[in-house]
């Protein structure tokens, strides 16, 4: 069997992303709709789409669009047809008999339903129907969530979902999940409950929502939205609807009916209008005051608004032991909320799968969570676990762990693939080493470092790790959302902030020392980025020797923007790839230009597609849809690099003066235009400086180390001015730009 041509009925927030996700696969795929809905809306809304659901912004036209009425028939032709329309179960039944009468022998039919059982979608279908039905339940955004759960009906040829399911890994990149015909499946049964748990517990427990979402984000290993900032973002009426259908769906007597129930703020909200960011706010909103926007929070007992509060738990890693055993009222909601959770979690199986660990991959893939449940119990520790729990009656998963205090019940992650991830390898490979900002791990013959700070933010630390992993191949990789966001400000700034300027020099030598080895060692470095691989991220991963790369990268130099330039070998780097292209070979200020207007616009690239064309990436680089493969890639690229011979060092020819020159006036203008301000010239003068080549003419030769010498002194002269560091403080406390 063989998927040469799909169609996706319903052009809506998911089908579009679907056939989104065809196209960026390169499949051929058409998207029907209502004749009133579709023409080039669709097209429309994908092409505009933030985060961009297409890799290549360029294929847009390889989606075809049509009519249900007028252009059904592209049917016939699909090996795979999958409906997405509104979830009514009477408009999906029509669609099926539509479908089946028209599509060719065998070609698979799913929807993307996320609540319907799939025993009331296919009751109308007969058995040799049925035999080609299931459900695939893509999660939004379809681009960038990893889950795809896949629900059989008890006719399926197996072999053709096993087919299915190996295409959407390989083809899709999803993490596909085979589950079991239960409400909400695993992903949003689970999630959905974490959700509602937390909300309950906020009110019951008299917390502020920022004080809920500080607790029940970042320190547990959710996304830093929470749970009152999801439900803006999800939309607040959406999320009342998800609820009642769980209450019809699911027995009385399910925990989930006890924090499923009406919530009379809000009620109110939805009436109002206020359904969260697509409406006039939620439970966050943007208020003006005195021409400024100001974020506001509701206080959950009085409804009213006032500015939102910062909270700091001065816990910025994943610390569950330490948040639970906290003496005060956010130790005691994180238990609340925790325990809930893991007891929750652990009564559905084996009812809703017999892989407990499937669960928890579920809430990685589709909640972005760093830890499922049952991860989150290994965490806690078994024994501490029952120590502090109430009640396990009735739950035979929780009875049997009493019986056996099995502290390694967990076994091994990410049973669902056949796939061999970084995940899997972590528990067979030997930690070698390990500090506050990466672990060392040998696995055969190489090593491979995985950063492990917020972000993957880059400090002292971190290097040590790169230069203590070169005795070996090294693989840089890592199972958190970003490569690295580049170094951590908060470091550079605490030091700024005492004035010790020297510690701030020493670390960026260090940091273009470390990268300089990377490339020259004897062993070959491969860089496998996916999601923020920014600043000095992107300066690890140009200076590895090699490059597997995911799909979703967001790549690019933005040091101008917090006042800084690249000092880590990245303006360097960029000038050397640059220099290779036939232009330069004809004009020695082609280079130089083309990277001071990349780096000063601190232009990024949301896909390699993008990366390719600003030499961020190569052309020999790898590009991998599936996340799950790029530790696998990046293994076999060392193992065909046996007899590895590090690159000959760069040289550079620049222009210097006046070359400079022409860079300030193309700065001038941006500052007649009032298109940069007073220190966004003096940023711009002093990336000039480096890029053309400081105090030097065309006919002398300059190395690299003289390129990293005069990053150096640019970036020291730029940190140690007030308006660089209002610059970083303002980024660091409100994650957006300072125009100064
Ligand atoms: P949507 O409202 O954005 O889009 C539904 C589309 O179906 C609309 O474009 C509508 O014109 C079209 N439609 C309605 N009747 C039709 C018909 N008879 N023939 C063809 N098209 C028709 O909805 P959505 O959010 O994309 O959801 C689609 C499906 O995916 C639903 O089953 C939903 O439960 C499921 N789902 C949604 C999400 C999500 O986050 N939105 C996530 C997972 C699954």
């Amino acid at each position: 069997m063989k998927i040469n041509k799909v169609v996706v009925i319903g052009s809506g927030t998911m089908g579009s992303g679907i056939a989104a996700q065809l196209c960026n696969a390169n499949i051929p795929v058409t998207l029907l709709d209502l004749k009133t809905e579709i023409s080039e809306k669709a097209r429309d809304r994908i092409y505009k789409s933030r985060p961009p659901l297409l890799i290549d912004k360029s294929k847009i036209n390889n989606i075809e669009v049509g009519n249900i009425n007028d252009d059904f028939s592209i049917v016939k032709n699909a090996d795979w047809i999958v409906e997405a329309v509104v979830e009514r179960i009477d408009i999906k039944h029509n669609i099926y008999k539509k479908i089946f009468e028209s599509r060719k022998h065998g070609a698979i039919v799913s929807s993307n339903t996320s609540s319907i059982p799939i025993k009331v979608l296919s009751q109308n279908l007969s058995d040799d129907q049925k035999k080609d039905f299931c459900i695939t339940h893509f999660f939004n955004p379809v681009r960038y969530m990893g889950l795809l759960e896949i629900v059989k009906n008890e006719n399926n040829d197996i072999e053709k979902i096993n087919f299915l399911k190996n295409f959407c890994e390989e083809k899709l990149g999803k993490g596909a999940i085979i589950c079991n015909d239960t409400p909400g499946f695993l992903g949003n049964r689970v999630g959905v409950y974490s959700m509602q748990v937390a909300m309950t517990e906020a009110f019951k427990m008299k917390l502020s929502i920022e004080e809920a979402d500080a607790v029940f984000g970042r320190p547990m290993g959710i996304p830093k939205t929470g749970v009152f900032g999801l439900y803006d973002l999800i939309g607040i009426d959406l999320m009342a609807d998800v609820l009642k259908s769980f209450i019809k769906e699911l027995p009385k007597n399910d925990e989930f009916q006890t924090v499923a129930k009406e919530i009379p703020l809000i009620k109110k909200l939805i009436e109002t209008g206020y359904t969260g960011r697509k409406g006039k706010g939620g439970f966050y909103r943007m208020n003006k005051q005195d021409g400024k926007k100001i974020l506001e929070a509701i206080n959950l007992d009085t409804g009213e608004y006032s500015t939102s509060k910062k909270i700091d738990l001065k816990l910025d890693k994943v610390d569950l032991k330490s948040l639970i055993n906290r003496n005060d009222k956010y130790g005691e909601y994180a238990w609340s909320v925790i325990s809930k959770i893991i007891k929750y979690a652990s009564s559905l199986v084996p009812g809703i799968t017999e892989k407990f660990n499937d669960i928890d991959e579920a809430m990685r893939l589709g909640f972005n969570w760093a830890k499922g449940p049952f991860e989150m119990l290994k965490e806690i520790g078994v024994k501490n676990f029952f120590e502090r729990i109430d009640n396990i009656k009735n739950n035979k998963f929780l009875e049997n762990l009493f019986i056996t205090k099995d502290e390694n019940f967990y076994g091994e992650r990410q049973l669902y693939t056949n796939i061999e991830t970084l995940g899997k390898v972590r528990k067979r490979a030997i930690k070698v080493d390990k500090n506050n900002s990466a672990e060392i791990y040998r696995f055969k013959d190489f090593n491979i470092v995985e950063f492990i700070t917020k972000a993957n933010t880059l400090d002292y630390d971190s290097m040590d790790s790169l230069k203590n992993a070169t005795d070996k191949p090294l693989i840089i990789i890592n199972e958190s959302m970003q490569f690295s966001a580049g170094v951590n400000l908060s470091y550079t700034m605490d030091f700024a902030d005492k004035g010790e300027f020297k510690s701030i020099e020493k670390f960026i030598k260090y940091f273009q020392e470390t990268c300089k080895h990377l490339k020259y060692c004897k062993h070959p470095v491969v860089s496998a980025p996916s999601g923020l691989t920014l600043g000095g991220g992107f300066e690890v991963l140009v200076q590895s020797n090699f490059v597997a790369s995911h799909t979703n990268i967001v790549v690019g130099l933005v040091e101008t923007i917090v006042g800084l330039i690249p000092a880590g070998g990245g303006c360097k780097e960029m000038l050397w790839r640059w220099s290779q292209s036939e232009e330069a070979k004809k004009d020695p200020d082609f280079a130089p230009l083309k990277v001071f207007d990349i780096i000063g616009y601190a232009k990024t690239a949301t896909s390699p597609v993008e990366a390719e064309p600003l030499k961020y990436l190569k052309p020999e680089d790898k590009k991998i849809m599936n996340r799950n493969s790029l530790f696998d890639v990046s293994k076999k690229i060392l193992e065909n690099n046996n007899n590895f011979i590090p690159p000959e060092e760069c040289s550079f020819n620049l222009s210097g003066k006046p070359l400079k020159e022409k860079m300030i006036r193309v700065l001038e203008k941006l500052y007649n235009d009032k298109i940069i301000l007073d220190h966004g010239m003096e940023v711009g003068k002093e990336l000039a400086n480096v890029l053309s080549g400081g105090d030097t003419t065309l006919k002398q030769t300059l190395s690299e180390n003289d390129l990293f010498k005069l990053e150096l002194e640019a970036f020291m002269k730029l940190i140690e001015t007030k308006k660089t560091q209002d610059r970083i403080k303002h980024t660091l406390s409100t994650g957006k730009p300072l125009v100064n």
